[in-house]
């Protein structure tokens, strides 16, 4: 049995726990947060029970949480607001917060979904005080097992699964007891031993507690504990060939690591008998499970199991693709933690299902970014100016704000030269009403560089305008006015030709095309409504030099076109950039409206 020396908390059993470094100052706790006085910050419906607790003494001032994942999938965006949920509380009130693999399942777990979960988490900002597996406590499970079937709570079932499914009633009938229901104590230990000695076939038994086979709540009538599975399990190997369901695991397991408040998601409301009346029986440490709203968000799906069929099938690159919810996935992308949690803080907890725009998830991403993300300019689609009167072999070093948001981020030096690339957007020949950029005739400022004044096109054989002719001012070094004071109504960014880096950018688009993905024709599946123009790859972009070589990961506005994030497919000089998101906010402007 292990504790930490000065600390409340508890380590169940004998099972060794995983010590983080960061013990001591465990998680994101804001400062602000922790020093403002608890009623008057911003509360929600779990957070006053726990408020409550605390004040009644319930469970002697202590506060612990877990975050349970089941390692059969990589986390994705749902996740993040529980361990948002599950950390942030238990941080709030000086608790501790558990990582516990829920790995019940041997047949879909994987070690490699054990190690991306600790990744993800910790990237979130997160420390876990203990790392446990539900796999560790299989030995008191079955202990626990065997003291219910002696108390008469508990009994081996021969009958089938599709039997069992059979005598269940339904909603309105109750169920009929199995013929297997009373058996004495004594056969039902001996058979239990039996099925954990591997004596019985896959499916054959199951061991179910015996509560009440006409309780309107499904989940009373009679579950079943305990399966017949021979599979090895990525813990404990060959050791089991029976294995616990996850309401007889889930509840004891956080009773173990004497969790207070054990949050959930509300498809568990009715499981919340079942739970206590295992704790009951066994007369336990009485954990307390809450449910609240799962996140669902729009065009976006939010199930493990269908995001695994997108990878298995290639519908993405994998689970980290950028168009994915998967923290991998978005991190890839370019979203930042705080942006993330910033996001599980504002859309709360309640106790009814929604769907939050993923517009306002793409809110927070900028509002984070653009504090933070340093400015540079790319042209994503080229066309070639020519400055005419500007001296042929010349180059200038141009002062450009790194981040206008930021005075303390200064400035950088970006080369101006006689060619340059600007945006095909940027350019009309024949300007429609109200479009202020470049056109024939038309003077526009280039940002941080000079006045110019188009003065001719030069136009391939299908009459497409492959290169612009202009004439620069002088006077307006920088892009500052000229002393005449004249005035331009437009500002465009542009890119050096000679000492441009050569880029692949990555344009994202939602992954689906429906508001709501599972909403299906007959006999279709989620995958028909993929949008088939979620990626567009730009295998011609232009970046200034001083992204020849931007780290994997590293965040960037490039002006006027969006935040983008450098992806490890990048080579040294050959920089691949991800568009996090766009810069038009349309989440302010639906806030605008309300
Ligand atoms: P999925 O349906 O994606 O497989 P799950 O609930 O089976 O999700 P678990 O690994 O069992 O995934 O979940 C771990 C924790 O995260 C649970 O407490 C669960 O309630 C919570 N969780 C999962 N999905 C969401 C979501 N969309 N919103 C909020 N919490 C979630
Ligand atoms: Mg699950």
């Amino acid at each position: 049995m292990s504790y930490i020396v000065g600390s409340a908390i508890f380590w169940p059993l004998d099972v060794e726990p995983v010590l983080n470094d960061a013990m001591s100052t465990s998680n994101a706790r804001t400062e602000a947060a922790a020093n403002a006085p608890a009623e008057a910050r911003p509360s929600n419906f779990i957070r006053d029970i726990i408020l409550d607790d605390l004040k009644t003494n319930k469970y002697g001032g202590r506060v612990q949480t877990r975050f349970p994942p089941e390692p059969n999938g990589h986390l994705h965006i749902g996740h993040a607001k529980a361990i948002c949920l599950d950390f942030g509380l238990a941080a709030e009130f000086a608790g501790h917060t558990n990582l516990r693999f829920d790995d019940t399942n041997p047949e879909k777990e994987e070690t490699e979904y054990v190690e991306s979960i600790m990744e993800d988490v910790k990237w979130l900002g997160f420390q876990w005080d203990g790392l446990f597996y539900a796999s560790d406590y299989f030995d008191q499970l079955y202990t626990w097992a065997v003291q219910l079937i002696k108390a008469g709570k508990a009994y081996v079932d021969d009958l089938s699964a599709d039997e069992i499914r059979q005598y269940r009633g339904t909603l309105t009938e109750p169920g009929k007891d199995s013929p297997y229901r009373n058996r004495s104590l004594e056969e039902n230990l001996a058979l239990f031993e039996r099925m954990r000695a591997g004596e019985f076939p896959d499916g054959s038994r199951t061991l179910r507690a015996k509560i009440d086979m006409a309780s309107p709540n499904f989940n009373l009538r009679d579950p079943v504990m305990y399966r017949i599975l021979h599979a090895e399990h990525h813990r404990t190997g060959n050791k089991w060939c029976i294995y616990p369901m996850y309401d007889f695991a889930h509840g004891q397991s956080d009773s173990l690591e004497r969790v207070t408040h054990s949050m959930c998601t509300l498809e568990f409301e009715d499981h919340r008998p079942l739970y206590n009346w295992f704790i009951k029986e066994l007369g336990i440490f009485p954990s307390q499970q809450i449910e609240f709203d799962r996140l669902n968000l729009t065009y976006t799906i939010l199930s493990k199991r269908k995001l695994l069929q997108l990878v298995r099938e290639g519908r993405v690159s994998g689970w980290d693709d950028p168009r994915m919810p998967t923290l991998s996935g978005i991190r890839r992308r370019g979203y930042t933690p705080e942006a993330i949690r910033n996001f599980c803080s504002a859309i709360g907890v309640s106790k009814t299902t929604g769907s939050i725009e993923l517009a306002m998830l793409e809110h927070f991403v900028r509002e984070d970014l653009n504090k933070r993300a340093p400015r540079a300019m790319a042209v994503l689609h080229p066309l070639k100016v020519v400055i005419d009167n500007y001296p042929k072999n010349q180059t200038e070093e141009m002062d450009a704000v790194n981040n206008p948001e930021d005075p303390s981020a200064g400035t950088r030096k970006v080369p101006f030269a006689r060619e340059l690339y600007i945006e095909q957007d940027d350019f009309r020949e024949v300007p429609p009403p109200k479009y202020f950029r470049l056109s024939p005739g038309r003077e526009v400022r280039l940002r941080y560089g000079y006045f110019v004044t188009c003065t001719s096109v030069v136009k391939n054989d299908k009459g497409e305008v492959v290169e612009v002719h202009c004439t620069y001012d002088p006077e307006t070094r920088g892009g500052n006015s000229p002393p005449d004071g004249r005035k331009v109504k437009s500002t465009i960014h542009w890119v050096s030709a000679a000492h441009a880096v050569d880029a692949e950018a990555r344009i994202y688009e939602n992954l689906f095309s429906k508001e709501d993905p599972n909403q299906t024709a007959e006999g279709e599946d989620f995958t028909a409504n993929l949008n088939p123009n979620s990626l567009e790859v730009l295998t011609d972009a232009k970046l200034e030099p001083s992204l020849a070589n931007a780290t994997p990961g590293s965040r960037y506005q490039f002006e006027r076109l969006g935040y983008f994030c450098a992806d490890p497919d990048s080579a040294p000089g050959k920089p691949v950039f991800n568009r996090t998101v766009a810069l038009k906010d349309s989440w302010a402007r639906i806030e605008k409206r309300k």
